[in-house]
């Protein structure tokens, strides 16, 4: 079992390394402070690479950037606006129904409850989770997508087949003080370096202590991308 220390240092390997790749929109759209901002840009996100979210999520919050302003659009121009974003009629159907539950039942606040986002339409665990750290500072859970599913499966660190087993493995694992970064910082990791298919192992600042690189890339070469 990997002891925290060596988590620690993964960490921080990691984190200086992903500084010269772009920020995903969660982590800008935390700088505001607003966490109906994070909310909705963490609803337009799945499926959608950043470069579409980033630009689509800035149409939206330029024709309406609170629960109030949202309601009087007519989901065609969410539609519109947010547009290609992935699934973007459901999203715009679902941004809608999330803005008159903040108003009808929470004075027009984003609840700081994990339980209370999981009630609304469309919200699972990971934009609940992205909501409770990026959008009000806190670290009771970690959000887990497929990058922070696969990568620590990959270093070794965890061996779990679903995000929420993943999600109790890590909790145990990672230091506090690590926790609000973690999503950031490996989603930035798993799009660049420890890609889904043909990791750039060569590269990887934390090789020597990943156990997918000792135990299949040095003995199959043939998975280097170059
Ligand atoms: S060595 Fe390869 S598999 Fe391991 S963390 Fe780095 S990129 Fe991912």
């Amino acid at each position: 079992m990997v002891s925290k220390e060596e988590v620690v240092k993964v960490i921080k390997r990691v984190e200086k390394r992903v500084q010269e790749y772009k920020l995903p929109i969660t982590t800008k759209v935390s700088k505001s402070n607003d966490p109906f901002k994070v909310l909705i840009a963490t609803m337009l996100s799945p499926q959608t690479k950043d470069t579409v979210t980033g630009p689509a999520f800035q149409r939206l919050m330029k024709l309406a950037d609170n629960p109030q302003e949202m309601l009087r659009l007519s989901e065609k121009e969410i539609e519109k606006a947010i547009y290609p974003v992935g699934f973007y009629r459901t999203k715009a159907k679902r941004v809608k129904q999330i803005c008159r539950i903040l108003l009808e039942k929470h004075n027009g606040k984003v609840p700081v409850s994990m339980q209370q986002l999981l009630e609304f339409p469309g919200v699972g665990r990971k934009v609940a989770g992205l909501v409770m750290i990026y959008g009000f500072g806190k670290t009771e859970n970690i959000p887990v997508d497929t990058h922070c599913h696969r990568v620590p499966n990959r270093l070794g660190w965890i061996k779990t087949k679903m995000p929420e087993q993943t999600e109790k493995e890590l909790m145990k694992l990672i230091p506090k003080k690590y926790l609000k970064n973690f999503n950031n910082t490996f989603v930035t990791f798993g799009q660049n370096i420890c890609t889904p298919q043909k990791p750039h192992c060569w590269e990887c600042p934390v090789n020597k202590y990943c156990k997918y690189y000792k135990e299949v890339y040095l003995k199959n070469p043939k998975k280097k991308e170059k």
